[in-house]
């Protein structure tokens, strides 16, 4: 059985990490949407639980995709599934870099594991959870940008957050 991990933080899911959860769960058997604490994002909006129970709520249109959330290193986390394979959404150059360093320094935990990309579809080339909260918390429409079952959550949420 093929395995995908999906990694992120998903403070919140947005449509643009859907389209790449939808795109893998066509490629592989299973998908699993591994939810980091994520230490270099300081003041997230949603708390992992929270992440969790929006996830698990736009995920059930998906019968083979499924969520997890980890405190540790990624690397060590896919040792759980072996031949797991990470699939990452790439919207721009910037991306990149910054995935290209973090391939080299998952490889260099665990060898054995390989990323794989899917590039972003193009309407949501410029779509980040940052710009959903930034958006939010001024009380400009998100929707169109994040899945319709969590916009209610993330309204609610940003009224004291900030
Ligand atoms: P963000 O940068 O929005 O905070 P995450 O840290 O949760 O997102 O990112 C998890 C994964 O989803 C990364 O591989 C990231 O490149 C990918 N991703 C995030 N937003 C998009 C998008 N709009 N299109 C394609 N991939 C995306």
């Amino acid at each position: 059985m093929s395995i995908a991990i999906c990694p992120g933080s998903f403070d919140p899911i947005t449509l643009g990490h859907l389209n790449i959860i939808r795109r893998t769960s066509r490629i592989f058997d299973r998908v699993i949407v591994c939810i980091m604490h994520n230490a270099s994002k300081t003041s997230p909006m949603f708390s992992v639980e929270e992440r969790m129970d929006m996830v698990n709520r736009v995920i059930q249109r998906y019968p083979n995709v499924e969520v997890d959330a980890q405190d540790c290193l990624l690397a060590e986390y896919a040792r759980k599934y072996p031949g797991a394979v990470i699939v990452k959404g790439l919207r721009a150059a910037s991306d990149f870099e910054y995935e290209f360093q973090m391939n080299l320094i998952n490889k260099n935990i665990n060898p054995e594991l390989e990323t794989m990309f899917l590039t972003s579809d193009g309407k949501y080339t410029f779509l980040s959870s940052s710009i959903v909260r930034e958006m939010a918390s001024y009380g400009a429409d998100i929707s169109g940008l994040v899945p319709n079952e969590i916009i209610l959550d993330i309204q609610n949420k940003a009224k004291s957050w900030r």
